[in-house]
């Protein structure tokens, strides 16, 4: 009864165990893989990344020069990463925002048109 009581003491006064993140977030450690960075700026559209994803998380259309991954699909291999020709993928540090519907969790962007210089 007094080691309970003990330990309902420490727990009430104690510091949390968990934040109550985004609004608290951890400070990332090194070499983490919290989330996958693109730049449609340099992306050429080759596909490339959608065919080495072994998930099938990344979906490119050349015609509607889009690009799309599906966070919850990603496992973070960083397979992508490597084979990408034109470097426009990486993991970054910062922790991806909780998403609470499926649809949120598709990273979607417009790569632009490329200059004729
Ligand atoms: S990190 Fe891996 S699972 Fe995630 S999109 Fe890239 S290849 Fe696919
Ligand atoms: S991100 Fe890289 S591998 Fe994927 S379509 Fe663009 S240029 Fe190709």
């Amino acid at each position: 009864m007094t080691s309970m009581l003990k330990i309902l003491l420490k727990n009430g006064t104690g510091r949390y165990a968990t934040r109550l993140y985004p609004a608290e977030a951890r400070e990332p450690f090194a070499k983490n893989r919290a989330d996958l960075s693109f730049d449609p700026g340099c992306c050429r559209l080759c596909k490339t990344c959608s065919r080495k994803c072994p998930t099938g998380a990344i979906e490119v259309d050349k015609e509607n020069r889009t690009w799309k991954r599906d966070v919850f699909s990603c496992v973070f291999c960083g397979d992508c990463i490597e084979a990408c020709p034109k470097s426009c993928l990486s993991f970054v540090a910062r922790p991806p925002l909780p998403q609470k519907h499926h649809q949120q969790a598709v990273v979607y962007a417009t790569v632009p048109e490329r200059s004729k210089k």
